[in-house]
């Protein structure tokens, strides 16, 4: 019988994103992230106070995932609870990078104590998670992840996954409201922990 799935997000909920990404937009390129809504392309700013245009968004995030991966920190406690469901538990990190970025952003994981099978993704994450759950054969799925869109489309496409909406930097709590396509809203690992093991059936 095959072992339950858990399909785990990265950014913004194993490692830290806004903050890193941030400080690397200060020093590298002179802007300012601000965080005052959760629109990440509108809220670069240049020193004058102008907005970065949208076009220019994806070419900043490419360059921080190029070079300055090494700089994103866990979320604390990601490890030990991605650990603790692995006893039990298939682990796959479903990320949306470029494939090029595989190879570092698997490294980073192993090297903070994740060391997980990485998926690279672009788009809605529903597709993925069924081919996943597919794949392992997974009769009971969790998945987890900070952005409301990925959970209905997850939900759609793997309605029996259950759904956990996770955001670790405190700063974008209040901006990112429970997704209602989640079967819950925890913002960190330890208190996640348990709910997930409990929706996977593995609690010990
Ligand atoms: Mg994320």
């Amino acid at each position: 019988m095959s072992r339950p799935l858990v399909i785990c997000d990265c950014d913004e909920v194993l490692l830290h994103f806004v903050g890193p990404f941030g400080d690397y937009l200060a020093a590298q390129h002179d802007l300012t992230l601000n965080l005052e809504s959760f629109a990440l392309s509108g809220n670069i700013r240049r020193a004058d106070g102008t907005a970065v245009e949208p076009e220019n968004f994806l070419p900043l995030l490419n360059g921080f995932f190029d070079t300055h991966m090494p700089t994103q920190t866990p979320s604390p406690g990601a490890a030990d609870a991605l650990a603790a469901l692995a006893k039990d538990c298939d682990v796959v990190i479903l990320t949306n990078v470029d494939d090029r970025h595989n190879t570092v952003r698997t490294n980073e994981l192993a090297r903070l104590g994740m060391p997980y099978r990485v998926v690279t993704n672009n788009g809605p994450k529903g597709r993925p998670v069924r081919a996943l759950m597919d794949e392992y054969g997974a009769t009971k799925g969790a998945f987890v992840d900070d952005l409301p869109p990925h959970h209905g489309s997850v939900k759609r496409a793997a309605p029996e996954v259950f759904r956990l909406h996770m955001v670790a930097d405190p700063r974008l709590h209040a901006l990112i409201p429970a997704s209602r396509d989640a079967d819950a809203r925890v913002d960190d690992w330890p208190s996640a922990l348990p709910i997930l093991q409990a929706a996977l059936g593995v609690t010990r």
